[in-house]
């Protein structure tokens, strides 16, 4: 029998000697640093050389069958290394050594720390302290390995390490970490090998190879880590795509004054103007510079102390620029003078950078304007629409960078609890308020209400301040973790400075920075000219339309300073909980018949139509949908256990007050609407069936509207939409009324107008047979949220009891509530605007769900051709984005899309 031929899989691609057998394209194979490694080498720049181990090793470590192929072609990568220093890995006069570092298809910080050093031993060491002359930097070099090795491929905790690092400086009376001389440092070193004995029950290993499989398993191990894993689901990252693991030969940043190591930017991230931005430190290793142990110098500063590298990272920086056609984000090392490039990608950048960027680089001929179009991610646009801190306005220390977690700028100051932020705005005691926690909790509502920003020291991008601040659209910087927030004292600790209630602080919720001091802001701007000039570029590719929801004047006019091109849902009910109204809305649903129910309905019709007639004037002629009444009647009345604790009161107090007596009525009528399973209950179009006259009012509060800013010369086309339907009857029952309705008012009247009757698809049933619901409806708008509740068969309400573990399973990548679910959701949705359209292939279909402002939903309602989206007024900046990328997506233009 023939053995099946098995396509030969290449697991290691080594880069060095001025070529690389991987390349820059080979993100999936090599993960980005490793891509970016062999595409530096390929450009000939100075790139320490190694090898790069590819993904599919990792994911056979995963599934447990690694190919003996895996260790057979590292052992040679490694020989080749070898031969091109001529040094042997930990051995010999001349030892080499390498880094271990892990590296995925896409960026995911903080998944594993490096180990820098990796090849030294107790016969290493020697060789290295005495080739360098610099005993102190070998053995320094040789402790931070045993701490590297212990804590990330061991596993034991760093804190056992930091202790004996901190108990031998004590006793060497040393400040800092560069105090302990050679001597100290081989004590350090003897201590920390017992720390491994005692934690990892094993001798730390002297073999280097044995050393490099440890830590190459141990980067393998550490894509399945919490971190990681949280990490990429927060990120939409795919959990089976693995990681690569790069092997490079060290350089040295720590041998002494003439070396050093750094990061920076070819452009500034934050604001996005033309100018090298970076750090550095001299005698320094790794992450020293990020870690915050000491203090990083501005890039300019290397300007003065070593021109010619300067110049040097300068060049090279502005080709890997030219060359990937994007800002870069890059590392560092300077060895005895000379620059070593260990990482390119690229950079991160806030929206306003990334608008700015986009329309320089079109500008200095870099990219074209359609690929600009997918430089800026559609969510960033809303950095524009919040205020901004301006840095530049004062002298203001920066004391850490937190977690991002709520975009915007707040200056405050400090309060250390919710109850006292609620007092003192009370009483006026401060005038602006950022309050400080360790981490906040549903108890902290109200002070969190007014405060203008929030500032924690613990917790993520998830966590209950950063969740609740987005909500808010206020300013949160959450997890900063080198802030000490003393709840007991009254006290933050930062940087050696103690903050006490009252001192100012100011937060930027974009960039997670936080400032000691009062700084300015400046306000959010929707208008600014390089946003304006990079949605001009924008706009002309978008198909779909996009429309707000929005229930009043002052959140239209929002919306069409936004770009909206209407309102895709006026929701009426919101109309009826003003103060002014609720009595007679409440008289309504108590009349007991339908002459007392009109009665109350004769009341209302002036004031709901003075909010249409404020509604179509702020929209200045964009078409303009009116949702008639939706939800269950109780919802406008007190709740039962309200008035069951008023009743009893009354009871005790004045039996006999005609308060009672009304009290007792309402808890009745209370009682009758109450219902089981309200979302399944007596709302939507089912109100309007039972009650035809709220139908009634409405369509004539809207005609009149309409007809009254007709002669005013404005025009409005109303499109009256009828909500829940899930029958053609349904359907023909409200249109019939809505159109009597709108022909009297015409007779009376003696004008028309134009106007459109439609419904909201958001049942199953209503997509099932939405071909027979277009013969009544003049358009379809879908209501993903109801339609997503009753697709799933379950409520948006109560999600969260299980979602969590949902999505720690991987049984759903998103919330099917913020992301529209395509599969099985999207699908009723594509279903119903095709029979929809069988029936009336005019149909305006357009999606009103909280999914028309999600950027990947938006390009779904473009792909499956809707009309429109619709969505919040906050989000219109983004589904404008959103909907023109996907044009061009369709005309197979990407952009080169970054991530
Ligand atoms: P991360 O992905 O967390 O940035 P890296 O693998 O880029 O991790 O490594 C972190 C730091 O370690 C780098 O910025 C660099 O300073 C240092 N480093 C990595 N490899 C080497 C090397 N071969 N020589 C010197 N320093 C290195
Ligand atoms: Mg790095
Ligand atoms: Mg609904």
């Amino acid at each position: 029998m023939a053995t099946p031929t098995i396509s030969a899989v290449k697991y290691v691609y080594s880069f060095g000697g001025g070529k690389a057998e991987g390349n820059g394209k080979m993100k999936d194979t090599l993960g980005g640093k490793g891509a970016g490694l062999a595409e530096m080498t390929n450009a000939g720049l100075p790139v320490p050389p190694g090898f790069t181990i590819q993904t599919e090793a990792c994911r056979e470590f995963m599934r447990g069958n690694v190919s003996p192929n895996l260790d057979k072609e590292m052992n040679a990568a490694l020989a080749q290394l070898e031969a091109l220093q001529g040094q042997k890995l930990g051995a010999g006069d001349n030892p080499l050594l390498v880094s271990v570092r892990s590296g995925a298809k896409f960026s995911m910080p903080g998944m594993m720390d490096t180990i820098l050093n990796l090849g030294l031993n107790d016969q290493s060491v020697k060789a290295l302290a005495a080739l360098t002359q610099n005993p102190r930097f070998a053995y320094d070099s040789y402790r931070r390995l045993i701490q590297m090795f212990g804590s990330v491929v061991l596993e034991i905790e760093k804190k056992h390490f930091e202790e004996v690092f901190d108990n031998k400086k004590k006793q060497k009376k040393a400040k800092l970490d560069t105090d302990l001389n050679a001597a100290a440092l081989q004590e350090v070193i003897e201590e920390y090998k017992k720390v491994v004995k005692k934690f990892a029950k094993i001798d730390f290993p002297q073999d280097a190879h044995e050393q490099l499989v440890m830590a190459r398993d141990a980067v393998f191990q550490s894509w399945q880590n919490d971190r990681a894993k949280h990490y990429r689901r927060m990120n939409n990252i795919d959990d089976m795509l693995g990681t690569a693991v790069n092997v490079q030969a060290m350089v040295f940043g720590n041998l002494g004054e003439t070396s050093g190591t750094g990061v920076g930017f070819t452009r500034n991230p934050a604001n996005g103007d033309k100018e090298f931005y970076g750090e550095f430190l001299l005698n320094a290793q790794g992450e020293d510079v990020v870690s915050g142990v000491r203090t990083p110098r501005h890039i300019t500063e290397l300007k003065e102390i070593m021109p010619e590298v300067y110049n040097e990272l300068r060049d090279i920086t502005n080709r890997m620029e030219q060359h990937y056609h994007d800002i870069q984000d890059f590392e560092f090392t300077i060895q005895d003078n000379k620059l070593y490039m260990l990482q390119t990608r690229n950079g991160k950048r806030t929206g306003l950078a990334a608008v700015k960027i986009a329309i320089d680089m079109v500008e200095e001929g870099l990219i074209t304007t359609e690929e600009a179009v997918f430089r800026v991610e559609p969510n960033q646009l809303y950095d524009f629409l919040v205020p901004r801190l301006d840095e530049k306005s004062g002298k203001a220390e920066l004391l850490t960078t937190g977690l991002p977690a709520s975009p915007g700028a707040c200056v405050g100051q400090i309060v250390f609890t919710a109850k006292e932020a609620v007092e003192y705005t009370h009483k006026g005691k401060f005038k602006s308020i950022v309050l400080v926690r360790g981490e906040t909790t549903p108890e902290d509502i109200a002070g969190m209400e007014v405060a203008a920003g929030i500032l924690t020291s613990r917790g993520g991008m998830t966590s209950h301040a950063a969740v609740v601040t987005r909500g808010m659209g206020k300013c949160c910087v959450a997890g900063a973790g080198e802030l000490v927030v003393d709840e007991k004292k009254k006290e933050l600790r930062a940087k050696g400075k103690v903050f006490k209630e009252g001192d100012w602080i100011s937060l930027n919720g974009t960039t997670g920075a936080v400032f000691a001091g009062q700084l300015n802001t400046l306000p959010a701007s929707p208008d600014d000219p390089a946003l304006v000039k990079f949605m001009s570029w924008a706009d002309p590719h978008r198909r779909l339309k996009v429309r707000a929801n929005a229930d009043v004047p002052r959140d239209a006019k929002a919306a069409i300073s936004f770009g909206a091109e209407g309102i895709g849902l006026c929701r009426t009910e919101h109309m009826f909980f003003a103060e002014d109204r609720l009595p007679f809305m409440r008289a309504m649903i108590m009349a007991g018949n339908e002459k007392d129910r009109r009665l109350a309905l004769k009341k209302l019709l002036p004031m709901q139509r003075a909010d249409f007639v404020g509604l179509f004037k702020a929209m200045k002629g964009y078409p303009v949908t009116i949702r008639t009444l939706d939800p269950p009647l109780h919802e406008f009345l007190p709740s039962r256990e309200d008035l069951l604790v008023q009743i009893k009161e009354l009871e005790l107090t004045k039996p006999r007050s005609p308060k009672l007596k009304e009290l007792r009525v309402i808890l009745a009528r209370v009682e009758e609407l109450h219902e089981t399973n309200p979302m399944l209950g007596h709302r939507g179009c089912r109100l309007g069936i039972t009650y035809p006259e709220i139908t009634e009012m409405q369509a004539r509060a809207i005609i009149e509207a309409a007809l009254q800013l007709k002669k005013q010369k404005i025009t409005v086309v109303p499109e009256i939409m009828i909500p829940l339907t899930s029958t053609i009857k349904e359907m023909k029952n409200q249109a019939d009324i809505v159109r009597r309705v709108a022909e009297e008012v015409f007779a009376e009247k003696k004008d028309r107008v134009e106007y459109l009757v439609g419904t909201m698809i958001e049942l199953p049933r209503a997509a099932l047979v939405a071909d027979k619901i277009a013969e009544e409806a003049e358009f379809f708008s879908f209501g993903t949220n109801d339609l997503t509740q009753t697709t799933f068969g379950f409520s948006r309400d109560d999600i969260n009891k299980f979602l969590p573990e949902y999505m720690k399973r991987g049984i759903f990548k998103q919330d099917p509530f913020a992301s529209l679910d395509q599969e099985g959701v999207g699908q009723l949705v594509q279903m119903a605007t095709e029979r929809g359209r069988k029936t009336n292939p005019n149909l305006k279909v357009g999606i009103c769900g909280e999914h028309g402002g999600e950027p990947e939903s938006v390009k779904f309602c473009h792909r499956i051709g809707l009309s429109y989206v619709s969505c919040s007024p906050f989000r219109v900046l983004t589904a404008r984005l959103a909907a023109a990328q996907a044009a061009l997506e369709e005309k197979g233009n990407t952009g080169g899309a970054t991530k």
